[in-house]
């Protein structure tokens, strides 16, 4: 399938039929194009989705996400900030969480679990010579849910114009495909 490009659907040139994929409860939408990297957990090929027009990568079988480091924050602030849902306190992690070692999915060196500083606890897998994390499913919701009072502050406004404000339109095909 080929994308159209404005991040909201797709055309497929040769069935002639747009694809309009349909978000997650964590705002993640699944385009389905299958990439070359694998899942960290179960090892099954990662597929193309987006969150809020970012691209990701994405686990169809254990739900995880694969984000570049520099536009996690961005995700989670800008989730927070559309979020309509009511707070959630967060809950705690679960004990394999901890001793759980992953091989980053890029690089296959072992990727650092650490607790997230921000909203929310969770902890989360990082690859800092990648400058990728990976989130296990729920996860974000639990960073997006936590009390705060940055959320639903952008209520109601449209994504595109608060990138606009933000200063930066959401950057795209961040995962290179080889
Ligand atoms: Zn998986
Ligand atoms: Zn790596």
């Amino acid at each position: 399938m080929k994308s159209v490009q404005n991040g909201e659907h797709f055309f497929c040139a040769y069935c002639r039929s747009y694809f309009f994929p349909t978000e997650s409860d964590d705002g993640v939408k699944v385009w389905g194009a299958v990439s070359n990297v694998a899942c960290p957990v179960d090892k099954v090929p990662l597929v193309t989705a987006s969150i809020s027009k970012i691209d990701v990568l994405h686990c169809t079988t254990c739900r995880g996400l694969l984000i570049k480091q520099p536009l996690f924050r961005a995700i989670v602030e800008y989730r927070r900030a559309i979020s309509p849902a009511l707070d959630r306190p967060p809950r705690p992690w679960k004990p394999h969480d901890e001793k759980r070692q992953l091989q980053c999915p890029t690089c296959e060196r072992s990727m650092d679990n650490h607790l997230y500083y921000g909203p929310g606890t969770v902890m989360i897998d990082t690859c800092a010579h990648c400058g990728v994390i990976w989130l296990d499913h729920g996860e974000l919701s639990n960073m997006v849910n936590a009390p705060g009072r940055d959320r639903g502050r952008l209520l109601g406004d449209a994504e595109d114009t608060l990138w606009e404000e933000q200063g930066a339109l959401p950057p795209r095909n961040l995962f290179m495909r080889h």
